[in-house]
Parts: C-alpha cells; sequence; structure tokens
C-alpha cells in the first residue's frame, strides 16, 4: 500500500537530510506505528506519501501508483483515498458534528441523499451516536478527535495517516481514540500513526518503525515504544 524505496528528502533551506535512504514496505490492512524524536522525519515521511512534498532521492509508490509519474491533476484523486488526522483536530467551528463529517463529502459531490445515510453510520462508529448536532466547542477533546476521525474515514479512504493523534488528548481519553482507530484498522484501511505516546504504543503492540534523524533504526512486529531486543 505504502512503498518506499531508498527515499532521501533533503528541504531546501537544510544541509542534513529529513529522511536519508528510507526503504519502508507498509501492506494493505497494517497498523503501523511510526516513532522517533522530533525532528526525526516522521511528519516528512507523512508528506512525502500525500505528495505534498517531492523526494530528492528515491521512489514513493502509494496504492500502487508511483507518484513520481503522478500527475499534478490526479493528486487530489489520491489524496481522496488517504484519510488525515491531526493532533489539533481542525475543524471547523461553525459546524456541529454532522456537518464537520459531511463536509468531507459534499467537497467531493456526494449526493445529499447519500450523505444523510453515511454520515450517522460514521458519526456511531467512532462512538458519538447522539451528539450530531453538537458543536466543536461543546466536546471534549477527544469527542472533538473522534468528529476528526469520522471526517477522514467517511469517504471510506484505503490509508488513514494520524499524526499525533493523541497528543492534545489525556491518557484515559486516548485509549478510546486508539479503539476507534483499531476499529478503522479492521475495515481493512491501513493505519500509520506517528506518535511520541510510548504507553499508546505499548499498550496496542503493532508493527513500529522508528527513525532517527532521517534513518530508520527499527522496524518491529508487535513492538514497543522503547528498545526491546
Ligand atoms: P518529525 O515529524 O519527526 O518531528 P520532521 O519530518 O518534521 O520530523 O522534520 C525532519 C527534519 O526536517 C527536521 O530537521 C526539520 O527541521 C526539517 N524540516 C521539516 N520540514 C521542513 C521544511 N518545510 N523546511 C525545512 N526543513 C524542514
Ligand atoms: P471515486 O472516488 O472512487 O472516484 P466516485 O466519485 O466515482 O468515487 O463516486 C462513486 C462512489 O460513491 C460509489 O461507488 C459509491 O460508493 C459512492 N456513492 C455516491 N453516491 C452514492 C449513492 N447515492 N448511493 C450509494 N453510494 C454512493
Amino acid at each position: 500500500m505504502i512503498h518506499f524505496e531508498n527515499v532521501t528528502k533533503v528541504y531546501p533551506t537544510q544541509k542534513r537530510p529529513a529522511l536519508d535512504g528510507v526503504s519502508i514496505d507498509v501492506d494493505k490492512g497494517e497498523f503501523v506505528f511510526l516513532v522517533g524524536p522530533s525532528g526525526s522525519g516522521k511528519s516528512t515521511f507523512l508528506r512525502l506519501v500525500l505528495k505534498e512534498e517531492k523526494p530528492s532521492q528515491g521512489r514513493v509508490h502509494v496504492a500502487g501508483k508511483d507518484l513520481a509519474r503522478l500527475s499534478n491533476w490526479k493528486v487530489p484523486h489520491l489524496r481522496r483515498r488517504i484519510g488525515c488526522v491531526f493532533q489539533d483536530f481542525r475543524l471547523l467551528p461553525n459546524k456541529n458534528v454532522f456537518e464537520n463529517v459531511a463536509f468531507a463529502l459534499e467537497v467531493i459531490g456526494k449526493p445529499r441523499r447519500f450523505i444523510r445515510k453515511v454520515v450517522p453510520e460514521v458519526v456511531e462508529l467512532v462512538g458519538l451516536e447522539g451528539k450530531a448536532t453538537r458543536m466543536p466547542d461543546e466536546l471534549s477533546g477527544g469527542e472533538q478527535q473522534r468528529v476528526a476521525i469520522a471526517r477522514a474515514f467517511v469517504n471510506r479512504p484505503q490509508i488513514l495517516l494520524a499524526d499525533e493523534p493523541t497528543g492534545n488528548i489525556d491518557p484515559a481519553t486516548s485509549i478510546g481514540i486508539m479503539k476507534v482507530l483499531d476499529r478503522i484498522n479492521r475495515t481493512g484501511t491501513t493505519v500509520v500513526m506517528a506518535t511520541h505516546d510510548a504507553a499508546i504504543v505499548d499498550s496496542m503492540r503493532k508493527r513500529v518503525i522508528e527513525l532517527e534523524e532521517g534513518v530508520v533504526v527499527r522496524d518491529q512486529t508487535r513492538g514497543i515504544y522503547g528498545q526491546a531486543y
């Protein structure tokens, strides 16, 4: 689903590569934690998957497509197949829960009848049934993140990218967020989550890829956050 072949990324203003000769394969349906200190290249990896950045060297394939050969007008179509969740939720403050999720379908021209059917299904999937008419500022941080996940997933993307999704959420609430991501993963969606959250990584026992200064220093199935050899 995601194939990086010897990928190096050097930003124009930087001397040191943000990613340095990275080769990673993520299969369809996998759940992967991307860990490593701040500045180790996690966000750069995610941006390359979305074709928000181009590699300086090497190849990136996503969902069977060589991104170097994907013309610019096809990039929106690629991004529709990839849901994104961020640390800061990024909800529309003047739309309620239903409208925030529906908006993701409206902008790609889905019919209203379809939207009315699928939005409540996804709102329920993330555990927010009964809260569809709440505004974001009436929700807890954990609930806001559930809305963001519903919005990212409502178009049934093949891949869900999550960048520190529990970074603004207390530990007890984070467990609930992980259950939602796990549920989404079980529908067959590939999940890649960048995180510093050791407790979460240790509790999930999923594949762990660790970056250090742009280099993969560990790739472990059913791994934990810290070293375990
Ligand atoms: P992480 O997500 O692990 O914190 P990043 O991918 O954001 O790491 O950053 C990796 C390196 O690339 C860092 O040294 C960072 O300063 C640099 N970097 C990230 N984005 C940019 C950018 N847009 N321009 C220049 N340098 C950047
Ligand atoms: P893609 O992003 O794959 O190109 P399209 O934009 O062609 O998708 O939309 C077609 C898909 O949208 C259908 O396969 C279906 O999943 C969904 N869809 C759109 N409208 C409806 C509808 N009224 N009822 C059910 N599914 C619908």
